[in-house]
């Protein structure tokens, strides 16, 4: 038995059997292939090659036909690697000489080309590296199986343990088969860890080296509350663990009674307690966790997946289906947000030195008007069908802020002239998630009719800590005096300029957290379905009053740990004494 520690990502408890998935570049083994394997290990190269080849194609011929020939003919590009005799002949004479497995062979002889492209002062040699390294990735996942292409077909129930898992990869997840999962990299408000929130499946991230100490077939038991993975457990810590996920569950469905109770304060304030969702389907888990509204939509996950982009009457289907299940309870649908840690494909985004300040969310959408105007065609029409709202992700300015007003009026403009009824009086609202506009937002309320703050991105860039970054996760603090300053000023501004300021962070499912962000004065809270009740259970046991005289002695301590310290001591006083029981 061995324990690994990791960062707690998705509560539960998972005991099971692992399905190991290589990792695409870190986890490659290296396996020793007898003299008389070599042809075959050749062959198997070679077939990769042609599999990749035809792969490739297809996607042209698919983006020629949905997108246009100019994209297409970037994979013209991917082709010409794949006929690059140099590298093929590396490999194969490498495969005979090191006796090698293939998979590793080339991946090395694939690092090489990319190190000694890069140092070439060349910009054209330069930009064939992420040319080389497409191509690579997609021989090597051939050779190694298509093993996370088959996530969604799993046939026996089974633990993921993974280098990584994009968020693409998570979003297909088989919810019944895979039971939890582990990965080397990854923090807490990865996209990652927030679907595996959605999909409630218990997972630990960021474990460093999970990938080299489990092996596939081992039994491990994944404990999403403490960040721990312990692996070939003894019988008794099975039997430990048995009773935690049975205490997990009676404890979730004890705190459903909560669910038809108003989020009201001890002394009358009423909260809008929404709910965060990724996919459609998740509506349901909205509604019966006991959400007031949904906060936050994350649309772009319907992006993911696919070799095209949705058209506009799909995106409209898509969220019609929402708003109606919803109705009368609102919607609050964000344009899509890809870059940072979601990709489409290389093909719209290039690989950048730092996607998460690069060019992704509302930059995308400003430079390519013509596709966000399909999203906001498609989200005006679903405005007839409920109550919808439309927020901005990662607006960092009031410029960019009227840009994307202006095309809205553009996109109502059309639907008018098309006579397409929609919702006129639609609100809008802006994502607080930069600093810049976190201190500039006395100006951007101008132009809106909401805020919602997104402390995950907001947290990142304040304190400069990359929110996927394990190594450096202990730095990652929701309660550091930087972000409950950042927090104050953007509420009151927003309440000085008259408009509502919600939070759809992941702070918002710290229930510890949860008197603070009350006290400093949040209209909306938006969290996980999942953690609703136990927030509402916290928001009902204290009052306003109490809960401002909570945030402005959070807001005199001079570290994240004394606030944390301070919250904690407070939150058992209020769960001992405030319980109200209906
Ligand atoms: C945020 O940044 O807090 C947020 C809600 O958006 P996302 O997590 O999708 O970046
Ligand atoms: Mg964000």
């Amino acid at each position: 038995m061995k324990t690994l520690k990791g960062i707690a990502a998705s509560p539960g408890v998972a005991i099971g059997k692992v399905l190991l998935l290589d990792s695409q570049e870190m986890a490659i083994s290296k396996r020793p292939i007898k003299e008389s394997s070599i042809p075959k290990e050749i062959t198997r190269f070679q077939d990769a090659l042609t599999q990749t080849r035809a792969e490739i194609l297809n996607i042209r011929d698919k983006v020629s036909h949905e997108i246009g020939q100019e994209q297409a003919d970037i994979f013209n590009a991917h082709l010409m690697v794949l006929e690059d005799r140099a590298i093929i002949e590396e490999v194969m004479e490498r495969i005979k000489k090191e006796k090698l497995n293939a998979e590793y062979i080339f991946s090395q002889v694939l690092k090489k080309y990319v190190q000694s492209f890069l140092k070439i002062d060349d910009e054209y040699l330069r930009e064939r590296v992420s040319d080389i390294s497409d191509v690579g990735r997609r021989i090597i996942r051939h050779l190694v199986g298509e093993q996370k292409a088959s996530l969604a077909e799993l046939k026996d129930k089974v633990i993921i343990v993974a280098y990584d898992l994009s968020p693409s990869d998570t979003a297909v997840m088989h919810r019944k088969n895979v039971i939890g999962f582990a990965t080397d990299i990854g923090g807490r408000t990865s996209h990652t860890a927030i679907m595996a929130k959605s999909l409630e499946i218990p997972a630990v991230v960021g474990l460093e080296s999970a990938t080299h100490q489990i092996r596939n077939g081992d039994n491990v038991i994944v404990d999403g509350i403490q960040g721990i993975v312990i692996i070939n457990p003894t019988a008794a810590e099975i039997q430990r663990y048995k009773v935690e996920q049975t205490r997990f569950l009676d404890f979730g469905r004890a705190l459903k009674k909560f669910k038809d109770l108003p989020c009201i304060t001890l002394d009358g304030r009423r909260i809008e307690l929404a709910a965060n969702i990724e996919l459609p389907e998740e509506t349901t888990s909205v509604l019966s966790h006991g959400a007031d509204a949904i906060g936050l939509y994350r649309t772009e996950f319907l992006y993911l997946n696919r070799a095209g982009l949705p058209t506009e009457e799909e995106q409209y289907q898509a969220y019609k289906k929402v708003v109606m299940q919803m109705s009368p309870k609102p919607v609050i649908l964000r344009t899509f947000d890809l870059g940072g840690d979601k990709f489409l494909s290389h093909l719209e985004m290039p690989h950048e030195m730092n996607p998460f300040l690069g060019w992704r969310a509302i930059r995308f959408c400003l430079a390519s008007p013509d596709i966000f105007k399909v999203q906001l065609r498609a989200i005006l029409r679903a405005s007839a069908h409920g109550k919808l709202r439309i927020m901005y992700p990662m607006i960092s300015g009031v410029s960019e802020l009227k840009q994307a007003n202006k095309l809205l009026d553009e996109a109502k403009a059309e639907l008018r002239s098309k006579k397409v009824h929609f919702d006129e009086k639609m609100e809008v609202g802006a994502m607080i998630e930069i600093p810049s506009a976190a201190l500039t937002c006395d100006i951007l309320a101008s132009e809106v009719d909401f805020f919602s703050i997104g402390t995950n991105d907001l947290i990142q860039y304040s304190l400069a800590v990359d929110r996927i970054n394990e190594k450096i996760a202990y730095l990652y603090e929701p309660a550091h005096p930087a972000v409950l300053r950042l927090l104050k000023t953007i509420i009151d501004n927003g309440h000085a300029k008259k408009i509502w300021v919600g939070l759809c962070g992941e702070m918002s499912g710290d229930p510890v957290l949860t008197p603070v962000l009350v006290g400093l004065g949040l209209d909306e809270i938006s969290t996980s379905p999942v953690m609703i009740p136990e927030i509402k259970k916290v928001i009902r046991s204290i009052s306003y009053e109490d809960a401002k005289r909570i945030a402005d002695h959070a807001l005199t301590l001079r570290t994240g740990v004394e606030v944390v310290h301070y919250l904690k001591l407070k939150y058992q006083n209020i769960m001992k004494d405030g319980i109200r029981k209906k």
